[in-house]
């Protein structure tokens, strides 16, 4: 028997499957899908099997060393799925199924010290017998830490082959287990027992505990000593007795405590149930399609999810819920944990990764039915796949921003295309990618107009900052905010207040009239260049001089833009002494766990106003915030992305969405330098329609997705000159494989154009239907990648990239 292995190694010459003969003794448990240890070269490397065969084409065939797994970690769709991820988004075989595995079943390469020699290490160097005094071998690194000062007779010792070092491949999963107990005998001999242990009452107790149980159910060894408080030394005169049996059980880690139950599924609204209807139907009759449900903040579109997710675990399926990382917060969780109990498993990068591996393993062994997750969460290994639903589909953090670059989206239709399961979309944002699908036809789509509560979308007042410094106030609050601040503490009330700090100083705008420095020629956002002093557009290239006064109106007031929310901060405790303020970033949020705390502070009152970046945006649900506050609007508008305008949109629909979400009215208060622009004056009014209808004719107008698709080739050296050149090798080759409608631009050096002493050059191609662009872009990345790694070149290719920064 042969196997065909990928050998976990991220290079291009090893990126395929070699063939391993299986020994016989492995030759009954191997299977496709379970990770081995292979020799590879002159070391031990992990490897995956992805098939199994009797012939090879090749001879002297080395064995394969170890079988990891009995039970296959990769499903034969998961195999698949590697297969065309890599070949979709031009990766290393062996890097999408890492992609699909907890990181606790990836393999740690350690080496070894080990004596070939006891007894002359012994007489020649007795100085190093203490190192083995623990065991038989010592682990390199650990040497080098802590015994630095024996390395020079380490290292002769080694010489003399005394020693020597071995590499070795290790599994970082580790099972936690427990000691559990369980009667050894049937129920009618316990008590035949209970007669004859007279004078031991504490025996005696334990013996009828186990009485009041089933034949064989088990229990905690700990539970049942806490229970009785009887000691360890009654337990273990039972078992030698032969009445108890005691072993090694495996417990998961769970940071979550289930309540089952707990909710019951709601009579559903007018909306909803028209909107469920055809995804019920498509469950009941297994059929691959994908519905898009846009429905308001607050329109009751998880209780859509729930109730189909139920119809799913009836039918002896399962279901994958995908959430944004940053709104699976405890609230997000309890909510399925609450309906469906133990059948529930959660993944997110929050837990350790034993606990990750703990919530994984419960899904592959087939013990829960529901995966509820973060982007990954999608290779979830169910095998009887009933439904995926991806919450707030129109998220970034959907699409892995490195090897695979993968979006959960396209990952899910693969899977639902396979199982013949139904996808669900959710958003009250939808991507314009998603909803013109819906629009065409491709999706089906649902529309949730009103909340569940009836209550009215909270009022917004649009500020325009340029009339504020018109009338003097040059603070970073309006009077209206301010006033509407004070009005919240007076009435103890709360207020949220968001400040977006992205893009931050790398754009120039008028403050007197509001105007930024455009491209001509991409309708993007130019970027400022510290370096040079320039402004650039990183689409194309253009470059123009950065200007002293406004080129519309004259004013000095022209100047790089933002602040922190810590200068924030401090101006608002000058202004509102009184009021307590919680600051949430990235600076007051590092530690772990901070972030529920600070919101759970948020939430038990402790605070009059949260002032936080975009972390606060989502999926915060406070009775009392009456208030919302955008500092600025105008920082995400003019970020040099052709997303910018949706981005507002969806962000300021979104944080708007927080106040007033119970019986308290909400009110949002937006200040920007830019009032009239449609993304800022169509969500204060959170009219999703008029801005898609507006949004796709600028995107047709410039070329843009979803008119056209985009690909981005990012090139990096420690030469500047060296990766522009690269970069214009391959827009030259591009435009000679391409057809005449496929756009490239570049090279172009992008605003961050330096990181870590390596320049980055960047080309981007705009396409509608180019069938040559794989081959192309595949023997790009192949010539690239093996000509000129040695020279510390990188190349990377994003096909539907989040942003082109
Ligand atoms: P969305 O996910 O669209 O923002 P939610 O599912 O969070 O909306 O629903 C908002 C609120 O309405 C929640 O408190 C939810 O429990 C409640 N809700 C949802 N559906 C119903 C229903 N059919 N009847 C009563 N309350 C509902
Ligand atoms: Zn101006
Ligand atoms: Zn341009």
């Amino acid at each position: 028997m042969i196997a065909e292995i990928i050998v976990d190694l991220a290079n291009s010459q090893v990126d395929r499957p070699f063939d391993y003969k299986v020994p016989k003794e492995m030759e009954t448990i191997i299977e496709t899908g379970s990770r081995v240890i292979v020799p590879f070269g002159s070391q031990k490397r992990l490897g995956y099997v992805i098939g199994l065969k009797e012939m090879s084409n090749y001879s002297n065939l080395k064995p394969i060393a170890s079988l990891i797994d009995e039970t296959p970690v990769l499903t034969p769709e998961l195999l698949e799925l590697g297969h065309w991820l890599a070949r979709e988004t031009l990766c290393f075989q062996v890097t999408a199924y890492q992609a699909m595995l907890p990181a606790a079943l990836k393999a740690d390469y350690k080496k070894w010290l080990h004596p070939r020699n006891m007894q002359e290490l012994e007489t020649e160097y007795p100085d190093l017998l203490a190192l083995f005094e623990g065991g038989s071998r010592v682990e390199w690194s650990v040497l080098q830490r802590n015994h630095p000062d024996l390395l020079p007779q380490v290292t002769q010792a080694i010489r003399k082959r005394v020693l020597e070092i071995k590499s070795a491949v290790e599994d970082r999963a580790k099972v936690i287990t427990q000691k559990a107990v369980r009667s050894a005998i049937p129920k009618p001999e316990l008590a035949k027992h209970l007669e004859h242990t007279g004078r031991a009452p504490k025996q005696q107790a334990v013996i009828r505990y186990f009485m009041e149980l089933s034949d064989g159910e088990e229990r905690w060894l700990h539970e049942v000593m806490d229970a009785l408080q009887v000691g360890r030394a009654v337990i273990r005169a039972l078992v030698e007795k032969g009445i108890l049996l005691e072993y090694e059980k495996e417990v998961y880690r769970d940071p979550y405590e289930g309540q089952a139950g707990a909710t019951s599924p709601l009579p559903l609204t007018e909306e909803q149930a028209r909107a469920i209807a055809p995804i019920l139907e498509d469950i009941d009759a297994k059929r691959h399609r994908v519905h898009l449900c846009h429905g308001v903040t607050g329109s009751g579109k998880t209780e859509i999810y729930l109730q189909a997710i139920e119809k799913v675990i009836k039918k002896g399926m399962e279901a994958i819920v995908l959430v944004p990382e940053i709104s699976l917060t405890p609230q997000m969780v309890k909510r399925f944990k609450n309906r469906f109990g133990s059948q529930v498993a959660v993944l997110h990068s929050g837990l350790s990764q034993g606990e990750k591996y703990d919530e994984w393993r419960k899904i592959h062994r087939g013990e829960v039915s529901v995966a509820v997750g973060a982007r990954s969460a999608v290779f979830a290994p169910f095998t009887r796949l009933g439904l995926i639903i991806i919450d707030e589909e129109h998220e970034s953090s959907y699409k892995q921003e490195e090897a695979p670059r993968y979006h959960a989206r396209d990952v899910a239709i693969f899977r639902g295309r396979y199982h013949q399961a139904p996808i669900i979309l959710g958003s009250a944002t939808p991507s314009l990618e998603s909803y013109a699908r819906a629009r065409k036809g491709v999706y089906v789509l649902a529309t949730l107009k009103e909340r569940v509560n009836k209550q009215g979308l909270p009022e917004a007042e649009i500020v325009d900052m340029r009339e504020e410094l018109r009338n003097g106030n040059r603070s970073m609050f309006s009077v209206s905010l301010l006033e509407k601040l004070r009005e919240r503490l007076k009435n103890g009330e709360q207020s949220v207040l968001f400040l977006n700090r992205r893009g931050y100083s790398t754009f120039v705008l008028c403050r007197d009239c509001g105007y930024a420095l455009t491209c001509p020629h991409c309708d993007i956002t130019l970027t400022y260049h510290r370096k040079t002093h320039q402004m650039k557009c990183h689409y194309c290239g253009y470059i123009e001089a950065v200007p002293a006064n406004c080129p519309k109106c004259q004013s000095p007031y022209i100047r790089f833009f933002g602040a922190g929310t810590q200068k924030v901060e401090e101006a608002l405790t000058k202004l509102l002494p009184e009021a307590k303020v919680i600051r949430m970033d990235v600076d007051t949020t590092q530690r772990k766990g901070a972030h529920e705390k600070m919101l759970k502070a948020f939430g038990d009152g402790k605070a009059d106003i949260l002032l936080g970046t975009q972390m606060i945006a989502k999926g915060l649900d406070f009775p009392k915030v009456t208030l919302v506050g955008v500092l600025s609007a105008d920082t995400m508008l003019r970020l040099p992305d052709f997303r910018a305008a949706e981005r507002t949109f969806q962000l300021l629909t979104q944080v708007s969405g927080r106040a007033g979400r119970h019986d308290l009215k909400g009110e949002v208060v937006i200040q920007t330098y830019a009032p009239e622009h449609y993304s800022i004056q169509l969500s204060a009014v959170q009219d999703y329609l008029a801005f898609y209808d507006q949004e796709m004719v600028n995107r047709k107008r410039r070329g843009y997705p979803p008119f056209y698709y985009i690909t981005l080739i990012s090139v990096t050296h420690p030469s500047l000159a060296r990766a522009q050149a690269v970069t214009d090798q391959v827009a030259r080759y591009l435009r000679k494989r391409l057809s005449n409608q496929a756009v490239i631009l570049g090279p172009v050096a992008p605003a961050i154009a330096k990181i870590k002493d390596r320049y980055r050059s960047q080309c981007m191609i705009k396409y509608k239907n180019e069938p040559e662009l794989a081959t192309a872009l595949r023997n790009i990345v192949e010539h690239y990648q093996q000509a000129y790694v040695k020279e510390g070149l990188t190349l990377s290719v994003d096909i539907n990239p989040n942003a082109i920064m």
